[in-house]
Formats: structure tokens, sequence, C-alpha cells
């Protein structure tokens, strides 16, 4: 198995959220009913002249910024030719030997037991989309919706620098993670805003060259990738271990058997026959506008990351995790600035809440635990209002209901008894009910003295403090012996 190393390149599809299409003022809103936003620009008419789309432009250079691309100074556009019933004109408007931006690079942070690794963009360059083809079923016809021809996207290429699926998943999470800190797109991959293609080849471990590469389409989500590339090892491994070799092709992922089936033998740059677009004029790009485009830039996740380790004293491992997302690295900071201790609420996060997310399958927004409702568990906690053991049924309580923490604990009865005169009253009781354990201690196990706490907190229904209950019992067996 280990004679081979796989090589993978990912291929994104970003389409840009803007208002109008690329090339025409058509609007983009997704599910219209078919070919309501469409005209003759977009439709391909015959005399019609396409004008390049600025924020299209603006949105496009954002990304590849972010992406730390190095920008074309010049940009060309350039016609792809190929005949298909989606494409109006017959051939799509593309950019080909001078992209919007090429050479970037993307770090992508540490996951739980692996370490962190860049992956090199090879370019970013700006292209239209096609129309879509609908197939009815038991209908003999085919229909087509050019609502989404013209909406202006984004090819992203990536270099083939991952090893494994997993790393292409994991590469794939940080692109999209960054994309949404950009705020250019909604990114959702079921309405086919963010898609993505992948490249795979074998090679005998340790040669330089590259092998024969698949291209896998119709990958819809993540897990899609992660196991199209799986089978596909498995498949091409098959192949050059019995003698066989690869064919340089196009596969589609069938989720429902889990197989790639063959699309079509691959075609190469030359069966485009690619040519300038005569009605998009080049142009130069002028730094002052690139510039202007860089300050619109948020902090990114690498940014962010080292800043929440030295402003709130994070590990690397706890600040890549909470950055790597938007809306978690904004939660976190409202719920520090609401009180929360950094830390602790940086735990919280991660533990109870992520888990509560993965369990309902949704994000923390939607979890009825604003950040301000956070910030004051995790001050109960610290305050030993409550016990982080009493804390854990509190936040279940709190995602239930919605209520913040503080009236939560007094509508159940909930506050910690950190009075010690209750907790001595409490435990010369169960000392006086346990002679058993009790001697026990006192003939030196003193492991016996775990019984005794759980019997103490039992006695106080949970509420006492553990540590407290502890040292209490200790004196009260003390004084006794
Ligand atoms: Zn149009």
């Amino acid at each position: 198995m280990s004679a081979f190393e796989t090589v993978i390149g990912l291929e994104v599809h970003l389409q840009l959220a803007t208002r109008t299409k690329i090339f025409c003022g058509c609007p983009t809103l997704f599910g219209s009913s078919p070919n309501s936003q469409t005209c003759p620009v977009c439709l391909g008419l015959p005399g019609v002249l396409p004008v390049l789309n600025r924020r299209t432009l603006e949105s496009g250079l954002k990304v590849a910024l972010a992406l730390n691309c190095r920008i074309q100074p010049a940009l060309k556009f350039h016609r792809k030719n190929y005949f298909y019933p989606d494409l109006p004109k017959g051939f799509q408007i593309s950019q080909y030997d001078l992209p919007l931006s090429f050479e970037g690079v993307l770090e992508v942070p540490a996951a739980a037991e692996a370490p962190a690794f860049a992956v090199r963009i090879h370019r970013a360059h700006l292209e239209e989309d096609a129309g879509k083809l609908v197939h009815k079923e038991g209908s003999r016809a085919s229909l087509v919706d050019y609502n989404r021809a013209g909406i202006p996207l984004l090819e992203i290429v990536t270099e083939p620098d991952m090893r494994t699926p997993e790393e292409a998943y994991r590469c794939l999470q940080t692109l999209k993670h960054t994309l949404q800190y950009l705020d250019v797109s909604d990114c959702d991959m079921e309405k086919g805003s963010l898609r993505c293609d992948a490249n795979i080849s074998l090679r005998p471990a340790g040669a330089k060259e590259l092998g024969v590469k698949t291209e896998i389409k119709n990958l819809n989500s993540f897990k899609h990738v992660r196991n199209a590339l799986a089978y596909e090892i498995r498949r091409q491994q098959e192949a050059l271990s019995s003698g066989g070799k690869v064919i340089q092709e196009t596969r589609l992922w069938d989720d429902v058997k889990g197989v790639t089936l063959l699309m079509r033998s691959k075609e190469f740059a030359h069966d485009y026959r690619y040519f300038p677009e005569p009605d998009l004029v080049p142009f130069v790009l002028q730094s002052e506008e690139i510039q202007a485009v860089r300050r619109t830039l948020p902090e990114l996740p690498p940014a962010r990351t080292r800043r929440f380790m030295e402003q709130y004293g994070l590990s690397s491992y706890d600040a890549g995790r909470l950055t790597s997302e938007k809306q978690l690295a904004d939660y976190f900071e409202s719920a520090v600035q609401a009180g929360g201790v950094p830390k602790a609420t940086a735990n919280w996060i991660q533990g109870d809440l992520l888990a509560a997310c993965r369990e309902r399958n949704v994000e923390i927004l939607d979890l009825k635990v604003p950040a301000a409702h956070l910030a004051q568990l995790v001050l109960l906690v610290e305050h030993q209002t409550v016990s982080s053991r009493m804390a854990k049924d509190l936040l279940k309580a709190m995602m239930k209901t919605g209520e913040a923490p503080e009236p939560l604990v007094k509508r159940l009865g909930m506050s910690q008894v950190t009075d010690s005169g209750t907790l001595q009253a409490a435990a010369q009781t169960v000392v006086q009910g346990n002679p058993k354990a009790v001697s026990d201690y006192r003939a030196g196990k003193r492991q016996a003295i775990k019984f005794l706490v759980g019997q103490l907190m039992a006695r106080t229904k949970g509420q006492a403090n553990p540590e407290l209950a502890h040292r209490i019992l200790e004196s009260v067996l003390k004084e006794g012996a």
C-alpha cells in the first residue's frame, strides 16, 4: 500500500455574491423563476457587448489578496470555446494567460492530532458561470435555465500540495472559512455557490515526476470530496499495482454507490481554442485600486490567531480553532467583552457548546446562548456560585429555554452551597452515619474520603462546592480522631 504516494490538487469555483452579473446588469438572486433574470448580453444574442462589473473585480481581488496571491498588473479575458446547451454563446468568457492573480498560499492550521501545513495557490481568475440544464424524470425533453449564465465566478486552483484526502478536506475547510471572513460569497455548497473538483494521481513513493491524474467532479460536499478521493486512491492503486495504467480522464462521484464513474476523457487546453475576447479590451490595474481593496480586508485567521494568543493568553491550538471560523471568533470576543474569563470561555465554546452544535447539526449562534449569557455562566463558576458540574446542567437548561443563567440559577434553586456552617453540620451527619468508611479512613485508607465526599454531595443535592466539602470533611475527621 505504501509503495505509492498520493498527490492531490483542488479546483474551486466560487460564485461571487454581487448584485448583478459579471458582464450585464441582470440580477443574481437565487431561486427566481427560470429565465426571469436574463438579457440579450447573458443570452449571447448577436451584437451585444459585455461590460465588466467593477464589484466583481473588487471581490475577486479581495480573495486573491487574502490568499496572498500576486496580482496581475494587466488584465485580459479570453474566450473558452465549447458547445453545450447551457452555454448560449458557444463560449465562456474566462481568463487564460493573464489571470487576475497567481502564486498565493493558504495556511491550514493544526487540527487535533495533525500539524499545520501550507497549500500553494497556483492561480485565481475571473470567469462567468454557465446556465443550468434541468432533466425532469420521466420526460423526454430537458429544460434550460439561463438565470445562472453570467453569474461571476472566481476559479481558485491550488498546486498539487496535498497528500491525503484528509488534507484536501482540511484545505477546503480553511479556504471556506477564509472566504466567509471576506463576505464575498455565501459559500453555500448546496446552492452551488461553492463547487469543488479534485485532481488526484499516484506515483511511486520517492518519485519526483507526477503520475497520470484523474479529475473528479460532482463533489457536492466536503464529505464527498474526502470519500471520492479515498475511493480513487484505491482504484488507481489497484490499476497500477496490477501492471495497468491510469488514464487521464474526468470522473464523476456517485455518492449513492460510493464510486467514481467515467464522465469523459480529459480535454486539454488546446481543445478549447482559447483566444482573446475582442469585446473586452485588456486593461491595467492601478496599484492604488489594489491598495484600496487591500484596506478593506478584515483581520484574517492567521493574524487573529496570533492576536488571540497574545491578548487572551490562549494556546496556539485554542486560538487557531476559535479563529478558524469568523462567527466562532466573534462569539468568543463578545463573551470576553461581556466579562467572560478568556481561557474558561474558550473551553466552554470548544467543549460543551461545539459538542451541542455537532449533536444538533447547527451553528453556535443557533444555540439560544448569546455570548453575554455564556459570559455570565463563566462568572458564576468563577465566583463559585455554581460548581463546574452544576454549570454543565445549567448550560443545558439555558440551551433549552434561552434564559440567562442568573435567573435560571434562582428559579431552579441551583446555587452552590459554599456556606461552611451548613456544610460542617452536614459533614458531621455523614461522618456519624458511615462508621465503616470513617474507620477505613482513620486506618490509613485515604481513598475512603471520596465515598464520604460523595455522601456529602448527595445530602446537599449536588450543590456543595466539592473542594470545600473535601476540606471540611477532612477537618471533621481529624477532630473526631
Ligand atoms: Zn443579462
